[in-house]
């Protein structure tokens, strides 16, 4: 897969946070060199999602300016969401700083800084009203575009529409915003849902998720105005369960990371099949599963491993709800977006 299909078809590592756009970030220096001086801090740890990684030294350098006799450690683990927050890091470091998301959790040993994305929204929800008919309409974003809500919803009702928008369930911080695992804040009364984001991931799990909803997508990061389609994700997702189907021996997978922990999920299959056997790792690869002569796995963590990296692994990767379906515990019909509630 290119890099391009990759990016359209809405890879982990090339949403919103790919740096398409020459973007001016405000990495919130003085509110981290407040905390470092308030907590007397001498070591400081620094974590920045993939698509960020490489502006991390600079930001390492304008702080080492800033401050004396502070060590800055940049985290290299791989980081793909604020589920996913480098713990190893954060217990050896007085002030732990997360850039590009909003909160999972509120916690006063971490600064959250989201990094909004600065790309003018408009003229993408300006070409977006040729597919949305009067009347209601639902509004959803990501939390690169998080800055820029309150605007799109006064846009709209300018323009005569009655806008409806929610706050999700405890995994989403603000009012409108979806994760490539939780839809919950479009679960408004509104036949029509408005999507303003990067990549078209998130509306495909919107769309499945919401089925009898039209999801417009507005992507102002690639500048493209389409509507999600859920059919062909479904067709994929059916055909990898159906490889499962004979598979003898399953491997399920118990993520590590702090946000994406389903444990009891994974050991209620585990207990119901002697043939199941529980899998811990942080980093979900398949590289690190080639070595399990497993028949099929089951992913308990990030849906959206199972689902875009889905085809790399050597042998069928399901979600918790397909492995119900192919091992003849639910009816096909029931195969549905794997969504991911509550925190940790
Ligand atoms: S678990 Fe959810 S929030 Fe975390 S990386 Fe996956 S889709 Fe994003």
């Amino acid at each position: 897969m290119s890099n391009e299909e990759a990016r359209s078809a809405g890879d982990l590592r090339n949403t919103g946070l790919s740096l398409r756009h020459d973007r001016t970030w405000d990495y919130e220096l003085d509110r981290i060199v407040d905390e470092v001086e308030r907590k007397d801090a001498e070591k400081v740890g620094l974590q920045f999602p993939e698509g960020l990684k490489r502006r991390g030294p600079a930001v390492a350098d304008d702080l080492r300016a800033r401050l004396d006799d502070t060590r800055i450690m940049l985290s290299g683990q791989p980081c793909y969401g604020a589920c996913d927050l480098d713990t190893y890091l954060m217990r050896r470091t007085d002030v732990f700083v997360h850039f590009g998301h909003s909160p999972m959790k509120e916690s006063d040993s971490i600064i959250y800084v989201p990094l909004f994305s600065n790309v003018d929204v408009e003229p993408i929800m300006q070409e977006a009203r040729d597919e949305l008919h009067d009347g209601d309409v639902g509004l959803v974003t990501t939390a690169q575009h998080m800055n820029q809500f309150e605007e799109m919803r006064t846009w709209l009702e300018e323009r005569g529409y009655t806008v409806h928008t929610r706050r999700g369930d405890d995994r989403l911080t603000n009012e409108g915003q979806v994760l490539g695992c939780n839809y919950a804040s479009a679960d408004i009364d509104a036949d029509q849902v408005l999507y303003v984001g990067g990549g078209k991931f998130h509306p495909l799990g919107l769309a499945m998720e919401h089925p009898e909803k039209n999801v417009v997508i507005a992507d102002p990061v690639n500048n493209a105005v389409s509507i999600a389609d859920a059919e062909q994700f479904l067709k994929e997702r059916y055909a990898s369960v159906h490889k499962a189907m004979d598979a003898e021996q399953w491997g399920v997978i118990f993520c590590t990371k702090i946000g994406q922990g389903r444990f009891d999920q994974a050991e209620e299959i585990v207990e119901n099949n002697d043939n199941a056997y529980l899998i811990t790792m942080d980093e979900v690869t398949p590289d690190r599963l080639m070595n399990f002569d497993m028949d099929a796995f089951v992913n308990t963590g990030c849906p959206r491993i199972t689902t875009d990296d889905g085809p790399q692994f050597h042998k069928p990767m399901l979600t918790p709800g397909e492995y119900e379906i192919a091992v003849g515990n639910k009816p096909l019909e029931d195969l549905s977006f794997d969504t991911f509630h509550g925190t940790w």
